[in-house]
């Protein structure tokens, strides 16, 4: 096994993670997050900056002198190998080269990568999608992300845009989403909508998803909206089986914390919708808030061209 380490970051919307690991991909050496500040770039730049100094702190002289790269888990448009954001709204990040800016600042190279792809990635290598080469990775959350697994590699498409989920529009001239399209899936069926649905039934604003589940049984209205939600994501992922016929279907995010109360009516509608695709079996993801971080991992590994899981 090669002595390379890597810091590994994966960068949410509230908070960034971070893990200093080797291609073992066990125990962290180090770990440390900070809060993100919300839609400043420069400001988001200075919090990486801070983490890797935290994780190098905490290493001996000898272990740091084993860190080759930073690898950066984000969510938005990445313009391929290039380390260029061209859109992380959260992040306020439009067309930033954040690879070669956090580079100049950190002295590493720095490969950035999309989360949800990579998240996937862990999932399918140490997690729910273990021991399968053919997977979807569905990540439901504030938005609907997916990653396709594919003869054991993850799909990023020839314009490096695989998995936007999400966005495809599901409803002709639907709901406006703020991607500037009408009708997308995220905009019916993620965590922030099924909540956003819930609130305007029960009147009561600020609302969650998690308020959905727990009120199902006792509260009619909660009822109905969680089964137009698992009405829409069916239809959304009878798209995805269809086309892919992947082996499993591996659900993430923070919806998939409901369990079986998503799985076991989500397989039920997409039994009875699918007439010419199989559906696979349906698993929650294992890995939680670690994927993003061991996915970076992961994907940095292999960039650096070192045999990791
Ligand atoms: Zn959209």
């Amino acid at each position: 096994m090669s002595d390379t380490l890597v810091l590994a970051l994966d960068i949410g919307g509230t908070n960034a993670r971070g893990e200093v690991l080797d291609a073992g991909l066990g125990r962290p050496l180090a770990s440390a997050s900070l809060p993100t500040p919300y839609g400043d770039g420069e400001a988001t730049l200075t919090t990486i900056e801070r983490l890797c100094g935290q994780l190098m702190d905490s290493l001996d002289p000898i272990d740091r002198g084993r860190v080759r790269a930073v690898g950066l888990g984000v969510p938005g448009i990445i313009e391929g190998q290039t380390g260029v954001v061209r859109l992380a709204s959260n992040l306020g990040w439009v067309g930033t080269p954040v690879g070669d800016r956090l580079s100049e600042r950190v002295a590493l190279p720095v490969h950035v990568h999309h989360d949800v792809t990579v998240a996937g990635l862990a999932e399918h290598r140490l997690g729910a999608g273990a021991g399968t080469d053919d997977l979807v990775a569905v990540f439901i959350g504030t938005g609907i992300a997916a990653t396709i697994v594919s003869g054991g590699q993850a799909v990023e498409g020839g314009l490096h845009q695989a998995g936007e989920l999400g966005h495809v529009p599901i409803v002709p001239d639907g709901r406006p989403c703020p991607c500037g399209q009408r009708g997308c899936l995220e905009m019916y069926c993620s965590a922030r909508a099924i909540g956003h649905a819930y609130a305007a039934a029960i009147g009561r604003p600020g609302a969650t998803s998690l308020d959905v589940v727990n009120d199902l049984g006792t509260d009619p209205r909660a009822d109905a909206v969680w089964a137009e939600a698992i009405d829409w994501l069916a239809h959304g992922l009878m798209g995805v089986i269809t086309l892919l016929s992947p082996s499993r279907l591996v659900l993430g995010g923070g919806l998939s914390a409901a369990g079986d109360t998503l799985v076991v009516p989500l397989r039920e509608r997409l039994l009875a919708l699918a007439h010419v695709a199989t559906v696979p079996p349906i698993v929650t993801a294992q890995l939680g808030q670690r994927a993003g971080v061991l996915g970076s991992a992961l994907a940095t590994f292999r960039r650096l061209d070192v045999a990791s899981l």
